[in-house]
């Protein structure tokens, strides 16, 4: 059965996997199987990509490599939240152990970590094919030296890690509190290292809060380059939804890429599922994508994220996130590290709540309508200004939000 994209692949896959076959079986009274086919794309863009993944595929597998051959550099949509680490991946590719080694990626889930290294991967194979790239969840690593210790194999997973040009090491927090992966790992990156070979690690949080390692490997692990991925910034969110709407054939106008980019904001996965329901949704139903459907279609996100919040909320919020206490942010005191937390109380409430300007004020410890658009004055500027200010803001109404 042909099917127009990947996103109704994988919808029709965990949703309805029995659906259709067994549709087709009352009506043939047959015991059929049943084969999704993705259809050939008509741009010939798109084509030209599909036949360089088909390319990369094949390469893959004939040097036995398990790399992801969509994740690349030519759709990982780059910005201000995640730029640093884009762009030394890039030079890590181009040159393999000679610029940045380790390179060390952190940053939350679904933020494209494993998209970024694997990409590293791709263009490896890509420019240079002669060289020995293997990529390796930490888990994974973690069950093959369990393994080898147990079979008496050492000789042969040190042979197999440590004659690489290319490691690319995804999740490596895992490792935390396993001591013998840990001393393997650690004697594997000094070798590679060693000879020049290039290591790539990634994880959740940066390396000084990886804390159950031993500190020699917690030192090789901030030995080279340590790159972060914050959250998106909106435009960022935008940008990645366009292209991923355009890489799998899903007609999303400007307003609704607005919608789902203002509404998921902390995991670009989560994008990604809601244009695998826009895009099913449309072609199942015959009716184009637009905004009221995508309210609809997407209602639980949508909803999830329209809880109301309240002015106390906020505060408590903030306060908390200031280390401060509600009734401080309330009280008259003008000193810095109060009156900014304030500024921004204000402002989020302003943002986050459908309250009126002195409503907000009352609450706000009886302050008027005019303070409070000063406030939200104040931080416009400052987020216009100041990028990490920005980020922090952002963060704290999305945490505010969750
Ligand atoms: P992580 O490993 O950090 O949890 P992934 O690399 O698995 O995240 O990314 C999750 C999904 O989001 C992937 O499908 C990836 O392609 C996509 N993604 C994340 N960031 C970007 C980006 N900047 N541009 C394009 N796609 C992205
Ligand atoms: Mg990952």
């Amino acid at each position: 059965m042909e099917v127009p994209n990947r996103f109704y692949k994988e919808w029709i896959e965990d949703y309805h996997p029995e659906l259709i076959q067994s549709a087709i079986k009352s009506v043939t009274d047959s015991d059929v199987s049943l084969k999704f086919r993705i259809a050939d794309r008509e741009d010939p863009a798109q084509k030209k990509i599909d036949a360089k993944i088909e390319n990369r595929k094949s390469k893959l597998a004939r040097k036995g490599i398990f790399l992801n051959p969509r994740y690349t550099f030519e759709n990982f949509v780059s910005g201000p939240s995640n730029g640093v680490a884009y762009e030394a991946a890039k030079a890590v590719a181009q040159e393999p152990g000679r610029k940045y080694n380790p390179m060390f990626v952190y940053g939350g889930v679904g933020l494209g970590k494993t998209h970024l290294i694997t990409a590293i991967g791709n263009r490896i194979v890509d420019l240079a094919p002669d060289l020995q790239v293997l990529y390796v969840s930490a888990e994974q690593f973690t069950t093959e030296v369990v393994s080898a210790f147990r079979h008496n194999k050492a000789e042969e997973l040190k042979r197999k890690y440590r004659n690489l040009d290319v490691l690319l090491i995804d999740d490596v927090q895992y490792v935390e509190n396993k001591d013998y992966t840990q001393e393997e790992l650690f004697h594997t990156i000094n070798a590679l290292y060693e000879r020049q070979k290039q290591i790539v690690l990634s994880s959740d949080r940066p390396p000084k809060e990886i804390r159950q390692v031993t500190d020699r490997l917690r030192s090789r692990f901030s030995m080279g380059l340590t790159a972060d991925i914050q959250l998106p910034e909106f435009e960022l969110r935008r940008g990645i939804i366009e292209k991923k709407a355009a890489e799998n054939g899903i007609d999303v106008p400007p307003d609704v890429v607005d919608l789902v980019a203002h509404k998921v904001k902390t995991n670009v996965r989560d994008m990604e599922g809601c244009l695998i329901r826009l895009g099913a949704h449309s072609s199942l139903t015959g009716s184009p994508i637009n905004v009221a459907m995508a309210k609809t279609v997407l209602r639980d996100i949508i909803q999830d994220s329209d809880k109301p919040l309240t002015v106390d909320g906020i505060l408590k919020g903030v306060a908390e996130h200031f280390g401060l206490k509600a009734a401080e942010l309330k009280a008259r005191k003008r000193t810095k590290g109060i009156a900014q937390p304030r500024q921004i109380a204000m402002y989020l409430a302003r943002e986050l709540t459908e309250q009126s300007l002195s409503d907000i004020g009352k609450q706000m410890g009886g302050k008027d309508h005019a303070t409070v658009i000063y406030a939200c004055k104040q931080v416009e500027k400052r987020r216009a200004a100041d990028e990490n200010y920005d980020r922090m803001v952002e963060t704290l109404r999305n945490n505010i939000k969750a």
